[in-house]
């Protein structure tokens, strides 16, 4: 597998677009005994936690004791779910519950943020990006249920991928939508700059980011973004990573904006502070880890993944 080692990247099932559009394939799929459900709460998927952390998969029968005992099948009209994609001839599915259910001893849902540091505590791994799918797809069409341009009800297509809306003389076909943000390690030299956030904990850094506006490059969303916050003008923007945000939808585009000024004009309404941290300094903060009064973002960030790909340049 070719991958980043973003985590949330990796997406490891063959999405199968070919066949999600098939209605009669994917009913069978959904009643097939071999289909395995990865179940959300809230979006917080069910996780087996009896010895290494992994999704606690369950069969449609197992859906159906869960569900309600006194229906024979599953009516899967009447909840969200999404087909996530085939591993070998097995179909994977998500599935979002309405209700609480009763979990086994040895399963909990568990905060998607949480579930994906502790799976790649010891190394990159592909799950993470499997609970993030599986969370975007379902809340999207959680909030879809009514059609945007007239407000009639939208039916679940291709798996999930697409909601139709059934009113008479409308038909609108909605699409699950990716917010795209830009996340920018600004460098100066040997210096990049680092900003904490209104709200931060004390001491906390990271690099600068924002929302693309509609109509903007990655190159224009970085300049302005940047000028915005901290009132440095930027050059060269070089592209570098990205990573997907499933909290709720975004697309983290992660670039090195090559800075064309120096003095810090902070905007107070986004940032407390704003600093320029030295190589050697920041090789210090990852070696002391959370001992070293400043702390910059966890592995889960494509933030720190852009400062460990700067400190490799020299
Ligand atoms: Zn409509």
């Amino acid at each position: 597998m070719i991958t980043d080692n973003c985590i949330f990247s990796g997406f490891s099932l063959n999405p199968s677009d070919h066949l999600r559009g098939n209605e009669a394939w994917l009913s069978e799929r959904l009643e097939d005994h071999t289909s395995r459900f990865l179940l959300y709460s809230g979006g917080r998927p069910l996780m087996d936690i009896s010895d290494n952390l992994r999704p606690a998969y369950k069969t449609v029968d197992q859906i159906n004791s869960i569900m309600d005992q006194d229906v024979a099948t599953i009516d899967w009209a009447t909840i969200d779910w999404a087909f996530m994609g085939l591993d070998g001839d097995v179909a994977f599915f998500a599935l979002g519950l309405a209700q609480k259910i009763a979990t086994l001893p040895h399963e909990k849902f568990i905060d998607l943020r949480s579930a994906a540091l502790q799976i790649c505590a010891d190394g990159f791994d592909s799950i993470p990006a499997l609970l993030g799918r599986g969370k975007m797809l379902l809340e999207w069409n959680g909030r879809r249920h009514f059609c945007s341009c007239c407000g009639g009800m939208t039916k679940v297509q291709n798996g999930g991928y697409i909601r139709k809306c059934i009113r008479d003389g409308c038909g609108a076909e909605h699409f699950p939508r990716t917010d795209p943000v830009v996340i920018m390690l600004v460098i100066c030299g040997d210096q990049c700059l680092m900003g904490r956030g209104i709200g931060w904990p004390e001491r906390n850094y990271s690099a600068l980011a924002g929302f693309m506006e509609p109509g903007e490059t990655i190159e224009e969303a970085t300049r302005r973004e940047v000028f915005e916050e901290v009132g440095i003008k930027i050059g060269d923007v070089h592209y570098k990573m990205s990573q997907p945000w499933p909290f709720p939808s975004s697309l983290m585009i992660g670039v090195f904006a090559h800075a064309l000024t120096t003095e810090i004009i902070l905007d107070e309404n986004e940032l407390v502070d704003a600093i320029w941290i030295e190589k050697q300094q920041l090789r210090e903060i990852i070696a002391k880890n959370q001992s070293h009064p400043l702390k910059i973002p966890p592995k889960i960030a494509i933030a720190r993944n852009l400062l460990e790909e700067w400190l490799k340049q020299d």
